[in-house]
């Protein structure tokens, strides 16, 4: 608390109230005809006098034997005031204060400087305090001071306020003033901060900007798609653009989808290994699929499950079930169907302790052999055969040392480094900018990121035979970040926008053959550039960018 009244007093504040005519003096809330300090008063003194005036009434009565319930006038209006000043009270303070007890015991829960003790340490590494020159309402000033006071926790702003920008500025101007940092280049102006509530992100005060690039058309299944790319890194929009081309010229690429099931894996412990192992065999016997199937589909009606596989590890149980989620990436959905079958089998295994809904033999966001092997999400298997011509013209190298390098690079150097589905050159790139685009979790990159890429010389040694098998590709196309604007959009550009009517499932599907046709088009374009030894060259030209515009372009 001493550590958020220091902050106030800091220069910024001090200037502000120089300045600005004297906040400290003018407090009134434009809500209410008093100041707020006032209004406080007025009403704690109210309900002192309330209450006094009643027990002495009540006393009174007591001793002369009258009636409590038998009350004048003046009684009633004591009542009146006493209940009036207690409503007002407790809604002014009352949530405030149990929000700030239950935000000092649990500090990750708050927005401001983890432990009260870090805060000034923290702050006197960040130098020189500037001055914050936003200046707010004054109406607004007196939150941020509330919020900089410990009185007003940040995370309420949104729903004590009812308005989101308010919110996410107050919020702004609090951290600003906190640790002395002008947030200039981070814009809070011109985004929905309602489309994020309670979905997307908490605690927001701006957005970061990301340029987005186009590659394409990018020729797939017998359609274009120009592929959206949300990235900072440069090279990399434009090399994918040119494996796209090369693939255009040889035809298109084609893709199949060899998989599509969400998973989830709760972790369940039983007094013994053999309890384990019987639940074990209750859940992979074909006899309980029809049961599990129709306790685990009451989640969603987009929800079916296909599977559930087991590992044991001791006593400990590993339940790894599979199901399809339609257009939805499916981790919410996956996880409400577990939980009723989890609630459902305690019935007949009472001695089962659920340890969490999550295992890790899910596996969710960390490189695991199960999802390499088994698949999470959408399998996929995109192909392209590039023309020799094509190879020679476009891609400026040939097939054989394609072949080679990808041999050396991609199967042997990442065996030798004991890759986990790292069998590629840049998938992750490629899979990282289209999901920021398209409103993906960028942390599913992980396991989405999971390629072999093989190349192989064909017709005669002529041409190049290429493919990249992604086991993983995590994507939905409803839900999550998917239905804010900027990402709506990128997801309209490529028609796979929110749920797909006819055939659930449809668009998510159709999204990660795009993935996986935008990594084809990246691993070929970068094994060529590195074939043909280009790579340092065009990294020089495009991330030290001499501002040259046209010799960039060219
Ligand atoms: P996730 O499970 O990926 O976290 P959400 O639960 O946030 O996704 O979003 C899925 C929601 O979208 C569910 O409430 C579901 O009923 C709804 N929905 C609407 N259309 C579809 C569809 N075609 N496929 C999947 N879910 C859909």
């Amino acid at each position: 608390m001493e550590v958020r009244r220091r902050h106030v007093q800091t220069p910024a504040n001090a200037a502000g109230k120089g300045s600005g005519g004297g906040h400290s003096k003018v407090q009134a809330s434009d809500a209410l005809p008093l100041p707020i300090r006032h209004t406080n008063l007025l009403f704690s003194a109210l309900f002192m006098a309330s209450l006094v005036y009643l027990m002495r009434r009540w006393r009174e009565k007591i001793r002369s034997s009258t009636p409590l319930h038998v009350v004048g006038l003046a009684e009633i209006l004591a009542i009146f005031g006493l209940i009036a000043s207690l409503i007002y009270l407790l809604s002014f303070f009352g949530i405030a204060f149990v929000q700030s007890v239950v935000s000092s015991n649990d500090e990750e829960e708050d927005f401001l400087p983890h432990s009260k003790t870090a805060a000034p340490s923290q702050c006197s590494l960040l130098g020189p305090t500037e001055v914050p020159s936003e200046k707010l309402p004054e109406e607004d000033e007196e939150i941020v001071s509330m919020v900089l006071g410990g009185k007003m926790p940040s995370y309420l702003l949104e729903s004590k306020l009812g308005d989101c920008r308010r919110a996410a500025g107050i919020r702004r101007v609090a951290l600003s003033r906190m640790t002395g940092r002008n947030l200039e280049g981070l814009p809070l102006d011109g985004f929905n901060y309602e489309s994020i509530l309670g979905q997307c992100c908490e605690l927001p005060i701006g957005y970061v900007q990301l340029p987005v690039g186009i590659a394409g058309p990018l020729v797939l299944d017998g359609r274009q798609y120009y592929v959206p790319m949300a990235t900072t890194e440069g090279c990399l929009v434009a090399s994918t653009n040119r494996g796209c081309k090369a693939i255009a010229e040889s035809g298109g690429a084609m893709s199949m989808v060899l998989r599509d099931g969400m998973t989830r894996a709760p972790a369940v412990r039983f007094p013994s290994a053999s309890r384990a192992a019987e639940l074990k065999a209750f859940m992979e016997s074909p006899e309980n699929f029809d049961t599990l199937s129709v306790i685990f589909n009451r989640s969603s009606r987009f929800a079916r499950l296909q599977g559930v596989h087991c590992a044991i590890a001791g006593r400990n149980l590993y339940v790894r079930f599979t199901c399809s989620t339609g257009d939805a990436m499916g981790m919410n959905m996956v996880s409400k169907g577990v939980q009723n079958v989890l609630d459902f089998l305690q019935n007949d295994f009472p001695d089962m302790d659920v340890i969490t809904i999550s295992g890790n033999f899910c596996s969710d966001k960390k490189p695991a052999a199960v999802n390499w092997i088994e698949g999470r999400g959408k399998s996929v298997v995109c192909e392209a055969v590039i023309k020799e011509e094509v190879v020679k013209r476009v891609l400026k190298t040939n097939v054989e040392s394609l072949v080679e390098l990808n041999t050396i690079k991609n199967l042997a150097g990442s065996a030798v480094a004991g890759s986990l589905g790292g069998f590629n050159a840049h998938a992750s790139n490629i899979v990282s900018a289209i999901f920021i685009a398209t409103g993906q979790d960028p942390a599913q990159n992980v396991e989405s990121s999971h390629c072999i890429t093989m190349l192989e010389a064909i017709n005669g040694g002529r041409d190049l035979h290429i493919s990249v098998t992604m086991p993983s590709i995590e994507v939905g196309t409803v839900g999550g970040g998917t239905q804010l604007a900027s990402q709506a959009a990128c997801l309209d550009l490529l028609g796979v926008k929110g749920s797909n009517v006819s055939t659930p499932g449809a668009n998510a599907r159709l999204l990660a053959t795009v993935v996986a046709g935008g990594v084809l088009a990246g691993e070929l374009s970068l094994l060529s550039a590195q074939a043909a030894g280009h790579l340092v060259k065009s990294h020089m030209k495009y991330n030290r960018s001499t501002k040259d515009i046209t010799k960039s372009a060219a």
